[in-house]
């Protein structure tokens, strides 16, 4: 074939991708956003949804610990999509009540909003079902813009929290209220003296609704342990009822490895944790999607050697936390050398040691009794 010719067949391409760019040309932002962008959208969602639960099922199918409990745990689970309800819910109890009101807004008001089912109804699906009253829907949208406004100040003005939060947890915040800034924006005209605003608001609204709907494929509510906090006792681990967190010590390590499809949400390590270290969490990422078995780390701590056989027998920020409320030297030791350190101590002090040491050392018994020692 010489430079420059073409088969009939690749003209026909060509064209049709000219006529696609050209149309996409003429068409607007909101055509984009309002036709193919928002199917691709659905689509993927779905899709992504279906593959996440087929994950999340096969990781609990490997888990070894609470066989007879999977199937319960299976069901909790998937409720624990729309309703976070878990055990850590007395350790903080006023916090987790605006996390579930915000929850249930957040659930309830894109699904049943007049609007949006108008748009349904007037759709080739003609799928139609009963409203919530418009006042109702204005408060609940209201109550997700101020909680939200909550969630963010905390995040960026406490300053444990805000030690313990990245970028990420705050654009997820913003991600989850834009749909609803715009939607109540848009249902009472308040910009519209605004031209920009006004004219585009319902792109933006569908914009943000759509970024919304993608962020979620990619959510994980993960277990985190504060390194701030955490002394690495492992009480977690041990009331793990799946088997997601597990730890291995290592050459002076202890290494607490985390398995996020095989987390069941329960927030058995958030109750249990004597530091207040173990949290729940969300976390973006689209990586995780896609690593269903393996386990990532997500803490390590030292562990302190024994001073005197040189054994790792305990972690070391736990250790520190003992000496601060017991002076003893034996904690020091392993529990075998504290056996051995206590056992050696008792014999000093028994009667029978004592009566052989003035035979050895009569002159420190005349000099002890002198100075008025028993
Ligand atoms: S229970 Fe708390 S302090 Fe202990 S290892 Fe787990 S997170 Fe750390
Ligand atoms: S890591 Fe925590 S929340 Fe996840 S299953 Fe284990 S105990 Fe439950």
């Amino acid at each position: 074939m010489k430079p420059g010719t073409c088969y009939p067949e690749n003209y026909a391409l060509s064209a049709n991708i000219h006529q696609i760019i050209v149309g996409l040309r003429k068409m607007d932002l909101y055509s984009i956003v309002d036709g193919p962008f928002l199917w691709i959208v659905l689509l993927a969602f779905l899709a992504g949804f279906l593959m996440r639960i087929s994950f999340f099922l096969c990781a609990i199918g490997v888990s070894s610990r609470s066989k007879e409990n999977r199937q319960f745990h299976i069901l909790t689970t998937l409720a624990r999509f729309f309703l976070p309800f878990h055990k850590a819910f007395a350790k903080k109890p006023f916090y987790a009540a605006l996390r579930y009101i915000f929850h249930v807004c957040l659930f309830i008001v894109p699904i049943w909003l007049s609007g949006h089912i108008v748009l349904w109804s007037e759709s080739r699906f003609e799928w139609d079902w009963i409203a919530l009253p418009d006042a109702w829907a204005d408060g609940m949208t209201l109550s997700i813009l101020a909680l939200a406004t909550y969630f963010l100040l905390r995040r960026i003005i406490a300053k444990n929290i805000r030690q313990d939060s990245s970028i990420r947890d705050i654009i997820l915040i913003i991600v989850a209220a834009l749909p609803f800034l715009t939607g109540y924006f848009l249902a009472h005209g308040t910009l519209e003296f605004i031209p920009i605003l006004g004219e585009n608001m319902v792109t933006l609204h569908m914009l943000s609704g759509e970024a919304m709907i993608l962020t979620a494929l990619f959510l994980f509510y993960t277990t985190r342990l504060s390194i701030q906090k955490c002394t690495g006792c492992a009480s977690c681990v041990q009331n793990c009822p799946t088997e997601t967190l597990e730890c291995n010590d290592k050459g002076g390590v202890r290494l607490f490895d985390y398995a996020h499809f095989q987390c069941i949400c329960c927030g058995s390590c958030v109750g249990v944790c004597p530091e207040g270290a173990a949290e729940l969490r969300h976390e973006i990422s689209a990586k995780r999607l896609f690593q269903v078995f393996s386990k990532r780390e997500i803490r390590s701590v030292e562990l302190e050697a024994c001073e005197r056989c040189g054994a790792y027998f305990a972690p070391e920020p736990q250790m520190e936390k003992i000496g601060l409320t017991f002076a003893s030297e034996c904690i020091k030791c392993c529990p075998e050398c504290r056996k051995t350190k206590m056992g050696d101590r008792l014999h000093q002090l028994s009667p029978w040691h004592r009566q052989k040491t003035p035979a050895k050392h009569p002159g420190l018994l005349t000099r002890k009794a002198s100075d008025g020692h028993t």
